[in-house]
């Protein structure tokens, strides 16, 4: 096949989405007739999962992530390192710093931009709260942890209204319990949880079977207090603030963010939605730009109910690996002239509690499902720790 028929793919991100779609693309059966660009602002891979231990001090950095530029490149893969200013989809171009990129097919999977201006306080970078949505963020947390453990005192953990990342909020409140125990220190830190969910184990997708009773029961027999429905309307340096005038004293905070598009799709007329994520269908292509396929965190989903305090839909990366083969095969199936694949995603995921661990699954994400499961054991525990270089060094090799 010349070079002159070769289709031309960019993806915009160098993570769980982007990675996954690229790869998958390598391997697809069109494989000869593309030339695949992946961009991204990020030189190396993170397993995000595993910011928690950092901040913990179980794991460093450089233990869960790799540069992406050679193992792409390996694979035959184009790395361009960069930020994407913004996208061009009647032009069909990628505006760069460094230049334009032209597209025959696009896969957006930029991820989130914390929206911070959402709660007065919301850090680290822009108040006194600690957060662990990105590597430096988790790193500064651990910071904070350490000198925390010098001086405790009450701590408040949870999320912020309209977070959509719930999960990690829950395994910090059960890993600083545990740590906390293991010091002989628990009894010096009242730790209080706070969440914009209706009932606890919501996740922003409507509960998940017995997760609310097992959650409850679990922070009942671990003096973990909590309030549901809380909206955080403010985070100082020692205290966090809920609307209605509730207020708790607080020497460590970590309250979750509410996300929003990165960016470059908020400068791109016609692609996101207001919120910055893009719209897409079933087959997780754009609504109205049909070769521009959107994956993972960065696709805009309606909540799956409304709550008295809002939240919203997760996309994890067990998810947005789902969307990312899915969109891949969506690309080789518009290439060929086949018919896309619609199957909605479904959800599988172990909650980190620090002496065990909950595995979830609810299939698909939204209610009603054809399957919901639960499963507590250290096993699971076990189960994390060796997917997590298992997941790493499958991205790694390209083995998607
Ligand atoms: C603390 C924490 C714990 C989690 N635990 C779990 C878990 O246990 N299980 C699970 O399944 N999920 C978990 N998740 C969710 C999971 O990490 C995300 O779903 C996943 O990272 C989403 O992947 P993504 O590729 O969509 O976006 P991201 O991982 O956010 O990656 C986006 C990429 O796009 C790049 N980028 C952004 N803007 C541009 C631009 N303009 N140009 C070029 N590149 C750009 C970024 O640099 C980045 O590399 C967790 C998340 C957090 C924060």
């Amino acid at each position: 096949m010349g070079q002159a028929s070769r289709q031309r793919i960019v993806i915009l991100g160098g993570s769980f989405g982007g990675l996954t779609a690229a790869h998958a693309l390598r391997r697809s059966p069109v494989r000869e007739r593309l030339e695949i660009t992946v961009v991204s602002k990020d030189d190396r891979f993170t397993f995000i999962p595993s910011l928690p231990w950092v901040t913990m001090g179980h794991k460093s950095l450089e233990q869960i992530s790799f540069p992406i530029r050679p193992s792409l490149e390996a694979k035959g893969i184009r790395c361009v390192s960069g930020e994407a200013e913004r996208i061009d989809a009647q032009a069909r171009k990628v505006v760069l710093a460094a230049g334009d990129l032209e597209y025959d097919y696009l896969v957006i999977a930029t991820g989130h931009r914390s929206a911070n201006e959402a709660v007065p306080g919301l850090g680290p970078f822009d108040g006194p709260g600690h957060s662990l949505m990105s590597p430096r963020e988790a790193v500064e947390a651990g910071e904070a942890w350490k000198r925390f453990l010098d001086d405790p005192g009450p701590m408040v953990i949870g999320s912020a209204p309209g977070a959509s990342c719930l999960g990690p909020a829950y395994e910090f409140a059960f890993e600083v319990d545990h740590a906390l125990k293991r010091r002989g220190m628990r009894h010096r830190v009242p730790i209080t949880f706070v969440t914009p969910e209706p009932f606890l184990g919501h996740f922003g997708v409507g509960g998940m079977g017995r997760a609310r009773q097992f959650l409850e029961g679990e922070f009942e027999h671990r003096d973990i207090r909590y309030r549901t429905s809380a909206a955080v309307s403010k985070i100082t340096a020692s205290s966090v603030e809920l609307a209605g005038g509730e207020a708790f004293e607080s020497r460590y905070s970590l309250i979750i963010p509410p996300l929003a598009g990165v960016p470059a799709i908020a400068r791109s007329p016609g692609l996101g939605n207001p919120k910055g994520f893009v719209p897409t269908d079933e087959a997780f292509r754009h609504k109205e730009f049909e070769n521009v396929y959107a994956v993972g965190v960065a696709v805009g989903y309606p909540p799956v109910d409304q709550t008295p305090v809002p939240v919203n839909f997760p996309k994890t990366g067990h998810m947005t690996v789902q969307m990312a083969k899915a969109a891949a095969r969506n690309i080789a199936a518009a290439i060929t002239g086949g018919a896309p694949t619609r199957r909605p995603p479904f959800v599988e995921c172990i909650l980190d509690m620090g002496d065990t661990a909950a595995r979830m699954l609810a299939d698909p994400v939204r209610p009603p499902r054809n399957r919901v499961k639960m499963s507590v054991g250290r096993r699971w525990l076990w189960a994390k720790q060796l997917y997590a270089p298992y997941f790493t060094w499958k991205m790694r090799t390209g083995r998607v």
